[in-house]
């Protein structure tokens, strides 16, 4: 049975009180029925303060604590709001429209809840990539071509793996690297694929170690032919990547905050044939209450 609204007025009929969101949250949270984080009890008194009494060893908790929504001070009410907005996006969203949206005063409290989504887009324990993968790397930002392997100002590396179903897209991964070096790659494609796969690289060295660590590797040699395309679909998505980059973030994304963009892209291209907002929605609500808290700080931080 579906288990999320489909339209706006479903999803306001459905979501049109604090109550009606903290049993949504609840229902995700706890699918088999309530668990105590401290003890596993499956039985708890709900107290006037909206909290979870566990009725064997007392321990008292939230249905926010120990997920995105821990600590928040604005109803839940805004947050799912923010989040039926954020998955109706077809291109993604700027802190600016998500402000005009709910109408929030401080740009910053948008900010940080966008960064908050982001990381909740990344599926907690996700499978890795398999069949036949294509992997490249590419430069975001910068002005000037960087030479590989050595790394070029103001640019930063990211490593892009495509699956190949029949020469069309299947899932993608993308992620920050330091350097293009056997060191840096290689433990990337580990993380990424799963071994057995067969990983279709250029003959850049370092992709040299793939056959060595389990993966069936095919090589790409550069021909003679200027232009020819090596690695179409992993270049698509790179040319893909830059455009969203350039046009949802007018290009301005800092290094520090690329992973962020990276997810949030990689989450709404894995996603981009499903039709149905109300499920993209689910999927973001599902992983936002199984991911650890995001301390505002450390998204602060990282502020330039
Ligand atoms: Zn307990």
């Amino acid at each position: 049975m579906q288990d999320y609204p489909r339209t706006q007025v479903e999803f306001e009929h459905w979501f049109s009180s604090e109550e009606a969101c903290r049993q949504y949250l609840s229902r995700l949270r706890w699918p088999n029925g309530f668990r105590c984080p401290r003890c596993q009890h499956g039985e708890a008194w709900q107290t006037a303060r909206q909290l979870y009494h566990c009725k064997r060893c007392g321990f008292e908790t939230s249905v926010t604590a120990g997920t995105i929504f821990q600590g928040t001070r604005k109803p839940l009410r805004l947050w799912f709001g923010a989040m039926w907005y954020v998955v109706g996006q077809k291109n993604g969203v700027s802190a600016l429209g998500l402000q005009r949206i709910l109408g929030l005063q401080r740009y910053e409290t948008v900010w940080i809840w966008l960064h908050k989504l982001r990381k909740a887009m990344v599926r907690p324990g996700r499978y890795r990539l398999s069949g036949t993968v294509e992997v490249d790397e590419t430069y975001i930002g910068g002005r000037r071509s960087g030479k590989r392997g050595r790394g070029a100002a103001g640019k930063t590396l990211v490593f892009i793996a495509v699956e190949d179903k029949d020469e069309h897209f299947g899932r993608i991964r993308l992620r920050r690297i330091s350097n293009a070096s056997a060191a840096s790659l290689t433990p990337t494609v580990q993380d990424n694929i799963k071994p057995g796969s067969i990983v279709r690289t250029d003959d850049w060295s370092g992709y040299g170690r793939l056959a060595t660590v389990g993966y069936q590797h095919t090589v790409v040699r550069r021909s003679a032919d200027i232009g020819e395309n090596l690695l179409p679909l992993a270049n698509r998505v790179a040319a893909l990547l830059k455009k969203w980059l350039q046009g949802t973030h007018q290009g301005a994304v800092r290094p520090s905050h690329l992973d962020y963009y990276l997810d949030e892209y990689t989450f709404r291209f894995n996603r981009r044939t499903s039709r149905s907002r109300g499920k993209l929605f689910y999927r973001l609500m599902q992983q936002a209450v199984a991911i650890a808290p995001v301390r505002n700080q450390d998204i602060r931080s990282r502020r330039p």
